[in-house]
């Protein structure tokens, strides 16, 4: 981040607009709407900055500006001279103004054309009565501190009535019943409300396979529990005050004992915390998600599970593999590719007209081979190796059974990788979006 924002009180502050053209009238009317007292000067004198919360170099001399900004730099003044971003301290942004509500928008100077374009979008999804929503939060702010001195039950609270009926009261400009449902509201609200774990699927670490539910919970957790490298974008998208635990592991490197996860979720939970345990995929695909919802259901806590992208399907869609096909493939299996006891078990497996999706397999493919031959696999069966599958790092290494487990450990990087065994791995060689 090149800038930090922050928002001003200018009210009844003076604000040197430097310059008495049409751009220092537009930067003038843009400050007084934020209740400033506009100083205009066509010439710098530093006597002119005298308790200035604010200066704006407009349409002046090249010698004003320059003066202007070493001036403002060496009394700590704030300084935005207009298109030239080497003279500022201070960049204007495009603004949208739902007062109380203000939404800044700033591209660092680079492309202001952009931060336009954005306002635009934003604005779009901002309704326009959200002013008078804020305006119902604030009437009843000092009230909400008193009933819910905790920050997470008053987050909880404020998050349904501000998604709720209040809120739909006071955009329909019904204020005085808006009032009257806020306040029935607080009064009915538990003061310390049960945690919660959301058990949710990341997917496979692109933001955009998120779901809109998972990205919702996301910015309303509290605590984030996470445990994938390559999630990093995806943490982004979280509450930037949320706590984040990471308990990372790796196939043979468990950092955090599965029970310690387990009970570190219960104690968040029973702290009143909101928790996302986020995992990579899917949470119930290979993930422990099952054995993390049992725990939470024996200690009585609620536990929803949210859905994601598992590997299975972010590898097919980014190679272009489908896992079935009406010519070929009548069902899709999804196995893991090492048995909690380090074995390898594909019995029953291996029939015609079917798709294996292999998780964890990479480091015991030989056995795997082996394995798949000995139930009656074809060695030269189409397969692929994909790697980080539907990340904009995907890599994807196509051949036969045979091909790839000669092939596979020398070609892979250390990323996630998944192997897909059958004939419709051929198929997409020929087929539609014969990917990398
Ligand atoms: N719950 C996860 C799977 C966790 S098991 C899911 O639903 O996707 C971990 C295994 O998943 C890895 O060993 C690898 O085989 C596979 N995997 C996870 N992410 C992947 C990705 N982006 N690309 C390829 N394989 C991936």
């Amino acid at each position: 981040m090149q800038h930090f924002p922050v928002f001003l009180d200018l009210q009844g502050r003076p604000v040197l607009v430097l310059g008495t053209g049409e751009v220092a009238e537009r930067k003038a009317a843009a400050v007084r709407e934020a209740g400033a007292a506009v100083r205009f000067a066509a010439t710098f004198t530093p006597e002119l900055l005298e308790g200035c919360a604010l200066a704006i170099g407009a349409d002046a001399a090249e010698a004003e500006l320059q003066a202007l900004a070493v001036a403002c730099r060496a009394r700590g003044v704030p300084v935005n001279v207009v298109d030239r971003p080497g003279l500022c301290t201070a960049l204007m942004p495009a603004i949208i103004d739902r007062a109380p509500v203000t939404v800044a928008i700033s591209t660092g100077g680079a492309a202001p054309v952009l931060a336009r374009m954005v306002r635009q979008k934003v604005e779009a999804v901002l309704p326009p009565e959200l002013g008078r929503i804020a305006a119902l939060a604030e009437r009843f702010k000092s009230a909400v501190r008193r009933r819910l001195p905790d920050l997470a039950a008053r987050r909880r609270f404020l998050d349904g009535v501000l998604g709720g009926q209040p809120a739909e009261l006071a955009a329909a400009g019904r204020e005085a019943e808006a009032d009257m449902a806020f306040a029935a509201a607080l009064d009915a609200a538990d003061l310390a409300l049960p945690g919660i774990v959301h058990l949710v699927g990341a997917g496979p670490g692109a933001p955009d396979l998120l779901t809109l539910r998972a990205l919702r919970l996301l910015g309303e957790a509290d605590v984030i529990v996470h445990d994938r490298l390559g999630t990093e974008a995806v943490l982004e998208m979280a509450r930037r005050d949320a706590e984040r635990i990471f308990v990372g592991k790796a196939r043979a490197n468990h950092c955090v004992p599965q029970a310690d996860i387990n009970t570190l979720l219960v104690r968040l939970a029973r702290e009143g915390k909101r928790v996302v345990r986020l995992k990579g995929g899917d949470p119930l695909i290979f993930g422990r998600g099952g054995e993390e919802a049992e725990a939470l259901a024996a200690a009585g806590i609620a536990c929803e599970v949210v859905p994601g992208v598992t590997a299975a399907l972010a590898c097919a869609a980014g190679a272009g593999i489908p896992l079935t096909h009406r010519d070929c493939a009548r069902a899709v299996t999804f196995v893991t590719g090492h048995r909690r006891d380090g074995g390898v078990d594909v019995a029953g497996l291996v029939r015609p007209g079917q798709t294996l999706a292999i998780y964890m397999g990479i480091a015991t493919l030989g056995p795997l081979r082996e394995a798949l031959v000995a139930e009656g696999l074809d060695p030269a069966t189409p397969a692929a190796v994909v790697e980080r599958g539907g990340t904009d790092r995907q890599r994807v290494l196509r051949g036969t059974l045979e091909s790839i487990t000669a092939e596979a450990p020398a070609w892979v990087t250390g990323g996630p990788a998944l192997l897909l065994v059958g004939e419709v791995v051929g198929r997409s060689a020929r087929g539609w979006a014969a990917a990398a």
